[in-house]
């Protein structure tokens, strides 16, 4: 993550006019006009790159983009409304019918919907595969057309090796895409391991306050052009200017707030293995594996049989009840819950994710009363 000098010399450079605001005018408007005919001949003709239309581009989502571009360490970015939008619409500029995907198991949820329900219909295979096996099979990726990853992965955050994956994969010349939300660009620089597209659900740590759902995609300039050329237009799944403003916020205080989570997480690790009800945490951290260089506020707690997770749930009062993650309050999602949806074979059963699994969202609050809420809420709950 750039160093507040950075981000402001970088904001500066995108609006050079904004009269010494410090923070990006929302330039809320659909279209841009152009002062001549020939302007416009030039601008239609791509003699020119100025902004025509907001579906496209906007000057507010383009500061976010850059910024964006910059703390991945890539040549590009692009928003989108949504993380799924950025994942469905980044996978699909990339995909056939025919093609085959690898994917490592236990991706977030609503991943393994788009992949089953959407890509599969329209004759793109899916395999799903454990963690190791991309780091330990230097052939798992033989006629395999995209590898999607996430590491530390959603529900159990098993991490991979990213530049050994990354190798295996350019040997088979498969692109690879990583969903990089859980460590955010503060703590894993997954193009800098040799990994082609990085995406993030920005609603989670990237905004940080829960008040927007929006996504961003980060490579190199000829990948972000061909998502910019076919699915950002012709999807539309685009990223607003206001919620561009709102992430760009975000960014400011993106390292200070990972620290803080860092510092709370830690601190659950620490004493979370001295209780008898706890049998397993899930909360990779610093050098679990290379590039990985801290642990985020997102764990998953595997309680055993005497713990009632209802009545634990129930008897917390400074974690709530809730999806998503990484904004300042802390939140509970237990797996039975969050996992199961209505009427389908969900990943949870899939990949034998266990009922007694609890995902933690440690928030911003006092790290001492988190744990003073959580130590007597299970107090409450344990036979
Ligand atoms: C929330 C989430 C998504 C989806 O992002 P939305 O912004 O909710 O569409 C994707 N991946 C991970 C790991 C997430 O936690």
């Amino acid at each position: 993550m750039s160093d507040q000098q950075e981000l402001a010399t970088l904001l500066a450079a995108v609006f050079p006019d904004a009269d010494g605001a410090v923070t990006p005018p929302i330039v809320q408007t659909s279209l841009f006009t152009f002062d001549s005919y020939q302007s416009f001949e030039d601008r239609m003709a791509g003699r020119s790159d100025t902004a025509i239309y907001t579906r496209v581009e906007n000057p507010t989502v383009a500061a976010f983009e850059k910024l964006m571009a910059d703390a991945e360490h890539g040549e590009a970015a692009v928003g989108f409304a949504s993380g799924m939008a950025a994942i469905s619409s980044t996978i699909l500029g990339f995909v056939k019918p025919g093609d085959r995907i690898a994917c490592v198991e236990n991706v977030y949820p609503d991943t393994y919907r788009f992949f089953e329900r959407m890509l599969r219909p329209f004759g793109v295979h899916v395999d799903y595969h454990a963690p190791e096996r991309f780091e330990n099979d230097p052939d798992l990726l033989s006629n395999v057309t995209l590898a999607y990853l996430e590491s530390p992965g959603s529900v159990v955050f098993e991490a991979m090796d990213l530049r050994r994956v990354a190798d295996h994969a350019k040997r088979h010349n498969v692109l690879t895409m990583i969903d990089n939300s859980w460590a955010s660009p503060v703590f894993q620089r997954p193009l800098t391991l040799g990994i082609d597209i990085v995406i993030h659900s920005a609603s989670k740590y990237i905004s940080g306050h829960s008040d927007t759902v929006a996504g961003v995609v980060v490579s190199s300039q000829g990948h972000i052009a061909r998502i910019r050329d076919l699915t950002l237009p012709l999807l539309g799944a685009k990223l607003a200017p206001f919620e561009a403003f709102l992430l760009t916020r975000g960014l400011r205080t993106l390292h200070a707030r990972m620290m803080q989570h860092q510092a709370t997480a830690n601190l659950f690790v620490d004493r979370l293995a001295s209780l008898p009800q706890v049998r397993r945490v899930n909360s990779p951290g610093a050098n679990a594996v290379p590039g990985l260089t801290g642990r985020s506020g997102l764990m998953s707690i595997e309680f055993d049989d005497s713990v009632d997770i209802a009545e634990f749930s129930d008897a917390l009062t400074l974690f709530r009840l809730g999806v998503s993650w990484g904004g300042f309050e802390s939140l509970i999602l237990p797996a039975r819950v969050g996992l199961a949806q209505a009427g389908e074979q969900n990943s949870m059963q899939k990949f034998g994710v266990s009922p007694n699994l609890v995902r933690l969202n440690l928030g911003l609050e006092s790290a001492e009363n988190l744990w003073a809420d959580f130590r007597s809420a299970l107090a409450k709950s344990t036979a």
